[in-house]
């Protein structure tokens, strides 16, 4: 033994060291479920100046620590105790890796002599294993003086490439296991540079150059990766400079203004369906863009796509010119390129989705200004968008179904990253988590719009909202059941239908148990009060809205997903 690694006799151990090497990394914030094994943990995170926050289900905790990832680009960190919390949390570490954020679940696990030989431990699960298939990267720290190596290989895997949710497996023993001090400060790692900048290489850039000169009808696609990327002037002046309509995807919406005269989102299908050159800017041509297939497409567009997965190029349809790197690095040298190679959007193009944008957002009018009564979703979604016109600082989370897909169309977004949805999934779910997690982060008031189904799965969390006394306001758009609220059981038994919820519920009375606001809005003006003063209030709040039993389709936007059974009576 050198000199230098003699023990001095101070000691420390596995829980002090866990918060050691998380400071040392900038990491401030720890959001998760206090139990065994890790209770002093979150305690003596507190002691040592971390934020903590508590949740009542490791899902919603999963869920603020992965949105808060992706929006700091710092992995967001979720405590979970074992087993069941594990699995818990599992689904949000899932989501995190689905939809590129960085996150870091901590769980502690429990005695591995006992859980490898099955012998039955208090939450006796093999973590580890259990969490590699949903985790870009998934480590066990057996030996106390390598958790400042665990923690830090956790955050480069994290972060680096394609961002993603990493497992990091903390048996109790290591927690607790003594460390001589001077071998703990030793063993911290301070990870430097964890996701730098790559550039694409000079051919690939000259490659989608020369083939954006030959496009008559060239489209942007912007999807969340380029909100993630952070580079939003760059993303601006590429747009700006080159004059190509561009379509963000729900996440990427107010990276440029909503209302940008480039923004082809109302003539969407108009624009996929017409264009011969498409660039991909962060965003996948998965489900959520047809997989890039006819009809939604047209069969001899033309693919370039920029994206810091190299394995992404060629998943749905041929990528004609890919470009392999960071968005924030390449964006700029793709348009230093493009200054010689030209392109020249043709203005007949440029005419049509102008035509289009007009006669739907004519069509999108004349829906808000109907005033049914109940309220349908346009009716109550009309408040919320012109709130949100007002105040861009503001945050927005949108779930449900039609709940979701109505509000992506009617709210405009005008500042980036500030709208947070159900994402790569379409995961129900999110809605309380991702508030909690942006209102955290960013200190900002968050909107949370919610389809009364949605609520549901993280509604207990309001409590959380209530006791760090977050400016979070709840919209519950209360129809009555999942879809719609008016479907009967069609064997016209006693037992509600399958996609009933209680009709008429008071989701209001709900936060008042925790000394938060409740309203009850039947229409628009009640609606836009309320909105009003719970947002002045800075208060934790909740509004029940009113909305038509049978308003809402079935699957909303997505029905050509729904299998349904050819024979069905009704
Ligand atoms: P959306 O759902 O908005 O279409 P996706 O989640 O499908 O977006 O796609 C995001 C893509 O962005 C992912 O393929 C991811 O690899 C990529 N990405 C994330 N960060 C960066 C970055 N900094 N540079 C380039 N690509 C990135
Ligand atoms: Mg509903």
């Amino acid at each position: 033994m050198k000199e230098a690694d003699r023990p001095t006799g101070a000691a420390t151990d596995g829980f002090h060291l866990v918060i050691e090497a998380l400071k040392a990394n900038g990491i401030d914030t720890l959001y998760g479920v206090a139990g065994i094994p890790i209770t002093d943990l979150t305690r003596l995170a507190q002691a040592a100046g971390m934020r903590y926050i508590g949740f009542r289900h490791e899902q919603s905790a999963g869920y603020a620590a992965g949105i808060s990832g992706y929006l700091t680009r710092r992995p967001g960190v979720c405590l979970t105790v074992s087993a069941p919390g594990f699995l818990n949390g599992m689904v949000a570490l899932a989501n995190a890796t689905v939809n590129a954020f960085p996150m870091i679940q901590i769980s502690g696990s429990s005695d591995r002599a006992i859980v490898d030989l099955q012998q039955g431990d208090y939450e006796e699960l093999d973590q580890l294993n259990a969490a590699r298939p949903y985790a870009k990267a998934a480590f066990r720290v057996n030996r106390a003086a390598d958790i400042g190596v665990g923690v830090a290989r956790a955050i480069r895997a994290a972060l680096s490439g394609r961002p993603g949710g990493v497992y990091l497996d903390l048996p109790a023993a290591t927690l607790s296991a003594s460390v001589d001090a001077q071998t703990a400060a030793q063993s911290l790692v301070r990870v430097i540079d964890p996701a730098s900048p790559q550039r694409p290489s000079a051919e690939a850039l000259r490659r989608a150059a020369s083939l954006l000169a030959t496009a008559a009808r060239p489209l942007i696609i912007l999807g969340k990766g380029a909100a993630y990327a952070q580079a939003d002037a760059q993303l601006r002046a590429l747009i700006e400079a080159t004059g190509i309509p561009y379509l963000p995807m729900s996440m990427a919406k107010g990276l440029l203004p909503d209302n940008h005269p480039l923004s082809a989102a109302a003539a969407r299908s108009f624009a996929l369906s017409q264009a011969d050159v498409v660039m991909l800017v962060g965003a996948r041509l998965n489900w959520l863009l047809g997989h890039g297939q006819a009809p939604q497409w047209s069969p001899t567009a033309k693919f370039i796509q920029l994206d810091i997965e190299p394995v992404e190029m060629d998943s749905n349809r041929p990528i004609a010119a890919p470009i392999v790197g960071d968005i924030a690095a390449a964006v700029p040298a793709l348009l230093e390129e493009l200054k010689s190679a030209g392109v020249t959007p043709a203005s007949t193009w440029l005419a049509a989705i102008a035509e289009r944008k007009r006669t739907n957002l004519d069509r999108m009018q004349a829906r808000l200004a109907a005033n049914p009564s109940p309220m349908d979703f346009h009716s109550a979604l009309r408040v919320f968008r012109d709130v949100l016109a007002e105040r861009p600082d503001i945050y927005l989370v949108n779930e449900g179904a039609n709940t979701l897909d109505i509000a992506r169309n009617v709210i405009d977004m005008y500042a980036p990253r500030h709208r947070l949805d159900s994402g790569t999934w379409g995961v129900m779910g999110i809605g309380m988590g991702y508030a909690i997690g942006a209102a955290v982060t960013s200190g900002q008031p968050v909107i949370a719009i919610e389809g009364d189904s949605a609520f549901g799965f993280s509604g207990m969390e309001i409590e959380t909202v209530c006791r760090y006394r977050l400016p979070v306001v709840v919209a519950v758009f209360n129809n009555g059941g999942i879809y719609r609220g008016d479907e009967l059981n069609r064997g016209g038994g006693p037992d509600p239908a399958p996609t009933a919820l209680t009709s008429d519920a008071r989701y209001d009375k709900l936060i008042e148990a925790f000394g938060g606001t409740g309203y009850h809005a039947t229409d628009p003006g009640s609606l836009k009060s309320a909105l009003d003063e719970a947002l002045a209030s800075r208060r934790p709040a909740l509004i029940n809205c009113v909305i038509d039993p049978t308003a809402g389709t079935e699957s909303g936007h997505i029905q050509n997903l729904n299998p349904k059974s050819s024979l069905s009576r009704a």
